[in-house]
């Protein structure tokens, strides 16, 4: 009783509301860097649903444990304890070495939490007169959908209509440590700088190395919560456990090395985080820090709920058991180095950049064009899945699974597919 892909989208257009413009593709089955659409055919996944499915799709350790809890218990609402909850924060904490994880579903929401964090803090241990506390965000930033968090946006699609906005941030150009400087020291309300490691949903732009690092010394001085959204950045995606790492050759696990490594005072996890087989989103802070927040101030009905406690755990021991932050390191310096050749001798595509298998490369065209759709809609055809962000640029961000022979196959059907253009 099998939909035909046009069946499916059909449906989804006449009864769901049309908040995305998806590819037209339909799919009905993963397995590791594989997925297959409703007709059988075979595509390289090379989003990872935004990077969620970094251990692949239906990872077999990930699947059994959610299925395992899924019999055994799948919610109690934190009116309660579960069995599971605690052993997961205990692995978690000590996996990015933090005291304490607040638990939540989305992204989005984890970042709201980190905001909340971030205001209460800054009353009650910075000492900041209720009401004035500021949060540094830089532009063209993307940390999600609600109405706090697009209110510092500077897309006008994802903000327009939608006021009144909340109050309450300041925004800075990324990248910029004169611009941190100047705006810490000429206002003593600020909480907290919310920083992506890498702007992947802008383009996937990569700041310089030692950004992070210097970020975070400035936010030190100023009495500032350095707050890090690796929502898409985290969990191996950029050839290391977290992003704000850098440049560090940490073998999967973050060893500090003073030169490079950036310590967050909050760290906002996401996608990868269940391996992409559930919701599960967290907020990791120290003590002096998520102590501020006490009972009936926060929470979620499924936040920390038994099945996002198991499969967290196991999405995290896969992470590490597979080496996957190596793995990214080096299929994605082969990416670049194969697709940067491409583009010294080609006029469609003008850059390739990115860190660890969070690549994008620049299509030669305006960001109004259709060029980046065009050729997605082409590496499609030809069994490849991925999709343009703001118009003339296309990330390339497969499963951190994939194989070096794999990987050569998808490099040279991008490269055949650039070529029809
Ligand atoms: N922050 C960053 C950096 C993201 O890339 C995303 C999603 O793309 C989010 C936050 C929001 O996550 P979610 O879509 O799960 O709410």
């Amino acid at each position: 009783n099998q939909l035909s892909s046009k069946e499916a989208i059909a449906l989804e257009d006449k009864h769901g509301a049309h908040n995305y413009h998806p590819l037209p593709v339909v799919l009905s089955r993963g397995e590791g860097v594989y997925v297959w659409d409703a007709e059988g055919k075979k595509y390289y996944d090379f989003l990872s649903a935004y990077s969620a499915v970094n251990q692949g799709h239906c990872h077999p350790r990930i699947v059994n444990a959610m299925t395992e809890q899924a019999k055994r218990l799948t919610l109690t609402s934190r009116a309660f304890y579960n069995d599971t909850l605690g052993p997961y924060e205990k692995y978690a904490t000590e996996y990015f070495g933090f005291d304490k994880l607040l638990p939540m579903n989305t992204g989005a929401e984890a970042v709201e939490t980190a905001i909340k964090i971030a205001r209460k803090w800054a009353y009650e241990k910075k000492g900041i007169d209720e009401n004035e506390a500021q949060i540094v965000v830089c532009e063209n930033n993307f940390h999600g959908r609600t109405t706090t968090i697009i209110s510092f946006s500077n897309d006008e699609n994802a903000r327009k209509n939608f006021g009144p906005y909340t109050a309450g941030f300041i925004k800075i150009e990324y990248d910029n440590l004169q611009a941190l400087e100047e705006t810490l020291k000429s206002n003593k309300n600020i909480a907290g700088f919310l920083v992506e490691p890498i702007q992947g949903e802008a383009g996937v732009y990569t700041p310089s190395d030692d950004y992070m690092r210097k970020a975070q010394s400035l936010c030190n001085e100023h009495n500032v919560l350095f707050i890090a959204d690796e929502i898409q950045t985290g969990i191996a995606r950029t050839g290391a456990l977290l992003a704000v790492c850098g440049k560090c050759s940490c073998e999967g696990h973050c060893e500090k090395q003073a030169d490079t490594y950036a310590q967050p005072d909050i760290l906002i996890l996401g996608k990868a985080l269940s391996g992409g087989a559930y919701p599960v989103s967290a907020v990791l802070a120290n003590n002096d820090i998520m102590n501020v927040i006490k009972p009936g101030q926060h929470g979620s009905t499924f936040g920390g709920n038994p099945v996002a406690g198991a499969v967290a755990t196991e999405a995290l021991e896969v992470v590490r058991d597979e080496n996957l932050a190596q793995n990214a390191r080096h299929l994605g310096n082969l990416f670049r180095e194969k697709m940067q050749e491409f583009v010294d001798s080609s006029n469609i595509a003008t850059l390739v950049r990115g860190r660890g298998l969070l690549n994008a490369v620049v299509i030669n065209d305006t960001e109004d064009s259709s060029t980046a759709w065009d050729i997605c809609m082409a590496l499609r055809d030809n069994g490849l899945l991925a999709k343009p962000t703001h118009g003339n640029i296309i990330r390339f961000a497969p499963p951190l699974v994939m194989t070096e022979e794999e990987l050569l196959d998808c490099v040279s059907i991008i490269i055949k597919t650039l070529k029809q253009f």
